[in-house]
C-alpha cells in the first residue's frame, strides 16, 4: 500500500559541510507519515487472514493510516482516541469511514480499551508501534534505499514508541548493514528511550510534557529497548522550541511540511552536528506526519521559547 518515496539529496542546514546527507521522504506517503510501510502491511496481513475489521489506538499517524489501510482493503475501522485528540483529527479520521472511538486521557488507557474492542468485535488489533510484522513493513525504507543504489553511514530518526527504531535495525540487518550507526532522537518531555538507556533499564515517563504528540509513548517497546543494548544507537534529545524551527527550516529549504516529531531529528544537523561529525553521508529518515498545518507552523514559530 505503500509508495517507494524520493530520496533526495539535503541541503544545508541539514547537510554539515564535508559531507552529503539524504532524505528518504516518507513525508509524501499517502497518508503523510512512513506508518503506512507497518500498519499497511499488518492490516492487509490481517485481513488476508479473515479479519473483516480493524481496531486501533491512535490519536495520530498510526490511527489514520488504520482507517486508511482498511477503507482501501474495504474493512470497518473502529480507531480508539484519548480526549486529548483534537476534533480536526477525530473528522480527519472520519472522514476515511472509520468509527471514532472517545476513551481515556492517555493512549495508554485508549490502547486498554481498544484491545477490550476488539475481542467484544471479533475484530483485529492493530498495535501502533509494538509488532515484529509492523517492524517487517517499516524495514522497507531501508531496503528502498538500498534499491537505489545510494550509500549511507549512518541513519537518523525520530523515535516514540520505537517501532520504526526496530524496523530501520530490521532493514538494516537483512542487507548485511547492522554495523551503520542509529542515531535516535527525541524531543524532552518525550525521551522514554533516552531515559531507558540512562536508567539501564525500561522505564515508563510519568507524563508527556512535550508538543510532539507523536513521540508521545510513555513506554517504548521491549524489543526497541533490547535493539539499543545490542546494535550502534546512539540516543540524543533535543527541545521542543529545536524541533519546531527544524520543521520551519525544512518547510522553507525544502518546501515540505512536517510535524514537530519529524523535527527531532531533522534538527540534530543543526543543534547537535559533533553527533554527525564523522559521518560522510547520513541518511535522515523524514517521517512527516498529518499533525501540521500551515497555521499550526505559524502558532509554534511564535510560541515562547
Ligand atoms: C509514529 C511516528 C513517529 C514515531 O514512531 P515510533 O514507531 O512510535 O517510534 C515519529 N514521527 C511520526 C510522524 C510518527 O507518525
Amino acid at each position: 500500500m505503500h509508495v517507494n518515496t524520493p530520496l533526495i539529496p539535503a541541503l544545508p542546514p541539514f547537510t554539515l559541510p564535508g559531507q552529503q546527507a539524504w532524505l528518504k521522504m516518507d513525508a509524501l506517503q499517502p497518508v503523510g507519515s512512513f506508518k503506512l510501510r507497518g500498519v499497511g502491511r499488518l492490516c492487509a496481513a490481517q485481513v488476508a487472514a479473515g479479519a473483516r475489521a480493524i481496531v486501533c489506538a491512535s490519536g495520530g499517524n498510526a490511527g489514520y493510516t488504520a482507517a486508511w489501510a482498511a477503507r482501501r482493503l474495504g474493512v470497518k475501522a473502529h480507531i480508539v482516541v484519548p480526549q486529548t485528540t483534537s476534533a480536526q483529527v477525530r473528522e480527519a479520521i472520519a472522514a476515511l469511514g472509520a468509527q471514532v472511538h472517545v476513551h481515556g486521557s492517555v493512549w495508554d488507557e485508549a490502547h486498554a480499551h481498544a484491545v477490550q474492542l476488539a475481542e467484544d468485535l471479533g475484530a483485529a488489533y492493530v498495535h501502533p508501534f509494538d509488532d515484529p510484522l509492523l517492524w517487517d513493513g517499516h524495514a522497507t525504507l531501508i531496503d528502498e534505499v538500498v534499491a537505489a543504489g545510494v550509500s549511507f553511514d549512518c541513519v537518523v530518526l525520530a523515535v516514540g514508541g520505537g517501532g520504526l527504531l526496530a524496523g530501520v535495525i530490521e532493514g538494516l540487518r537483512r542487507n548485511g548493514l547492522a554495523h551503520v550507526p542509529v542515531i535516535a532522537a527525541e524531543t524532552e518531555g518525550a525521551a522514554s528511550l533516552h531515559e531507558s538507556l540512562l536508567a539501564g533499564e525500561r522505564i515508563t515517563l510519568p507524563a508527556i510534557t512535550s508538543i510532539a504528540s507523536s513521540l508521545g509513548a510513555k513506554r517504548v517497546a521491549q524489543q526497541a529497548f533490547e535493539l539499543c543494548l545490542n546494535a550502534p544507537v546512539q540516543s540524543v534529545t533535543v527541545t521542543d522550541a529545536q524541533a519546531v524551527d527544524a520543521c520551519l527550516a525544512f518547510a522553507d529549504v525544502h518546501r515540505v511540511l512536517v510535524e514537530p516529531a519529524c523535527g527531532a531529528a531533522l534538527a540534530v544537523p543543526m543543534v547537535l552536528p559533533e553527533v554527525l561529525a564523522e559521518f560522510k553521508a547520513p541518511l535522515i529518515e523524514v517521517c512527516g506526519g498529518v499533525g501540521v498545518s500551515l497555521d499550526r507552523l505559524s502558532a509554534w514559530k511564535t510560541m515562547p521559547r
